[in-house]
């Protein structure tokens, strides 16, 4: 069997004492097994990185840019190489991978700005003969911990603008789809990055705990599901880190009455069931607004969703192919089963799908519930499948509540043609990140990306500016330049510029 092992700047065998198995989800069969490091394997690679950062740092920016041109161009080269092999680990649908990597690619371009984004501020004249001036500097060393469900944008999101930014970066990806990380790392050293600013450390919690208490570690950025979100910010934190995790997600689709349905019903369709609904900013709740409305978007939706094609994930033709693993197809199809329970109406039922050849491959069908009310469990928390729930509201207020009270705030969008209305949806509701006619609202690489309440802890958000001040300190210089000869008293009073 193939195994996977961690990239690293020196010598391993990549041995290791345990190992997890990698899921091919067409097939149900394990196709690889990863290496998991432990705490002696990241105290070498922190080594490594501490030795390379400093002249790392010292390249200027504009070299360092070079290398994310280089490493662009070395992605785009190798696209159909890497979306096979992460379609081969996740199951999202070849056109969906490459998506994926070019979301992150997104980045590296903002990346290539670095020089400009780095220029500090500059008060010429702050007081007498006093300038001030402040300069962006690396934290050091950052590591990245990432989920399955995006293994090349989020990894991407982390090391483009740390690497960038002057800092030596290590990256745990998940342990599910492990193997574009150590590609993308790889193209990173082809493109001239040098050895040991990028490693790849495979690993579980046993990692990730060594390396939210690893002294050395200045910076942490996660990205994963909500609970281990907060731990690892609170562990990371209480360490004397710099930390930002982001969490789940439970986003919500408004529909106003006037808007247009052929158009939400086809934006719908593939917020909810693209990518098998394995998106933090899937769109798996829809909340039309009045009854007229509610009756007309669900005669339009279920022939929609009736007419999806699941499929093997290397199949052109499929809408989405399965989800990650049979542990996670178990746990939609229990979300689906408690939603039955609480007296939600199953209109499109997903469950005990299966594909012809693909009998053991972990597919769950697209699934439709009606009546979804707050107080339900399967209302509350994150399905992270191809389900979407309709909750009715009887005006825009009661809808502008629901993702406003709800315990996730990542994504929300509003369809309508009314543009006051969308308006104030966007400036009162509760949530990060808001779409006006756009389903999946992931802001581009040079805004920035992040949710609020319990879709994410800590105050920075991923890439544009917010990243670059994540991965980097401001130091503030106050100088002046006395004409020489002592100028008076000492001061024993805080200086003061008036
Ligand atoms: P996950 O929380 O299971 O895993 C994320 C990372 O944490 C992995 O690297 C994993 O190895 C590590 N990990 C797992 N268990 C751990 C533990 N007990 N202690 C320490 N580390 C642990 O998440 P996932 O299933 O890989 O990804 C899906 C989740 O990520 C969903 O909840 C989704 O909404 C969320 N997500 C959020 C965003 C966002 O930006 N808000 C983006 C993508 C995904």
């Amino acid at each position: 069997m193939r195994d996977i092992s961690h990239k690293l700047a020196f010598a391993h065998d990549g041995a290791a004492a345990r190992y997890s198995d990698v899921f091919d989800p067409n097939n149900g069969t394990v196709q690889a097994r990863v290496a998991l490091g432990d705490r002696a394997l990241l105290d070498r690679a922190v080594e490594v990185a501490k030795a390379a950062q400093p002249a790392w740092a010292a390249v200027n920016p504009q070299r360092r840019a070079r290398v994310m041109f280089a490493f662009k161009a070395l992605v785009e080269k190798n696209m159909d190489e890497l979306a096979h092999l992460l379609s081969s680990e996740h199951g999202k649908v070849i056109a969906d991978a490459k998506g994926d990597i070019q979301r992150g690619l997104e980045v590296i371009e903002f990346c290539c700005g670095i020089p400009h984004v780095l220029k500090g501020e500059y008060t010429q004249g702050a007081g007498p003969g006093i300038d001030v001036y402040s300069m962006r500097q690396p934290i050091g060393i950052g590591a990245g911990i990432t989920p399955f469900n995006f293994p090349a944008m989020i990894p991407l999101w982390m090391s483009g603008v740390a690497i960038a930014t002057g800092n030596a970066f290590l990256l745990k990806p998940s342990e599910r789809d492990p193997s574009v990380p150590v590609r993308l790392a790889e193209l990173f050293l082809e493109a001239g990055l040098p050895e040991g600013i990028l490693q790849v450390v495979q690993g579980d919690k046993e990692m990730v705990d060594a390396i939210l208490d690893h002294p050395d570690i200045g910076a942490v950025s996660f990205v994963g599901s909500s609970d281990i979100a907060h731990y690892v910010y609170s562990r990371g934190v209480a360490a004397g880190k710099r930390v930002q995790a982001m969490g789940g997600a439970k986003n919500h689709g408004i529909v106003m009455p006037d808007a247009d349905l052929d158009q939400v019903v086809n934006d719908l369709s593939g917020a909810a069931f693209g990518s098998a609904g394995e998106r933090c900013m899937a769109l798996p709740v829809v909340v039309p607004v009045g009854e007229k409305t509610a009756l007309a978007l669900r005669e339009k939706l279920i022939p929609a969703i009736e007419a999806l094609r699941v499929g093997v994930s290397t199949d052109a033709e499929a809408h989405y192919g399965p989800v990650v693993t049979a542990a996670h197809k178990q746990k939609i199809e229990n979300w689906i089963q408690t939603g039955v329970d609480e007296g939600a109406e199953l209109v499109i039922d997903g469950r005990g799908f299966t594909l012809q050849g693909h009998e053991n491959g972990f597919f769950v069908g697209p699934t439709l519930f009606d009546h979804v009310t707050t107080d339900m469990q399967a209302y509350k928390e994150e399905i992270f499948g191809p389900v979407l729930q309709m909750v009715r509201a009887d005006s825009f207020e009661e809808a502008l509540a629901l993702p406003s009270r709800h315990q996730y705030g990542n994504g929300v969008a509003l369809f309508t043609r009314n543009g006051h209305a969308a308006r104030e949806f966007a400036a009162r509701v509760n949530v990060g990140m808001v779409g006006i006619n756009v389903p999946i609202p992931v802001p581009v690489a040079y805004h920035t990306f992040g949710g609020w309440k319990r879709s994410a802890f800590g105050d920075t958000n991923q890439h544009g500016m917010e990243g670059v001040k994540f991965w980097t300190k401001v130091k503030t210089v106050t100088q002046r330049w006395p004409d020489g000869g002592a100028s008076g008293d000492s001061a024993f009073v805080i200086p003061t510029m008036g």
